[in-house]
């Protein structure tokens, strides 16, 4: 076996163990639905949900409940929000 296929067998294998183990999974629970993006973009009109200032196009989607608790990604536990709202949301959530 030359160096060259040990490489690329070894890529390979590196390459399937980064797949099973280290990807992104596609969060079933976590993910947000086109449809649902859209109902909480109507209701809450384009703004924040904290600060109330007109952010279209650049609002975050935050699970109101975390879905390791237990949340949902329908529209009722969406909400939506600025980015600077999100992160300073995200850190309070998370220091609970
Ligand atoms: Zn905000």
């Amino acid at each position: 076996m030359g160096v060259g296929t040990f490489i690329l067998v070894a890529g390979i294998i590196g390459f399937i163990i980064y797949w099973l183990f280290f990807r992104e999974p596609e969060k079933g629970e976590r993910y947000i639905s086109e449809e649902v993006k859209r109902k909480v973009l109507e209701r809450q009109g384009g703004t924040c949900a904290l600060c109330q200032e007109d952010r279209t196009g650049l609002l975050e989607f935050h699970h109101k409940k975390a879905v390791s608790l237990g949340g949902t990604s329908e529209a009722k536990n969406i909400v939506a929000l600025c980015p600077t709202c999100h992160s300073i949301k995200s850190r309070y959530d998370n220091s609970k």
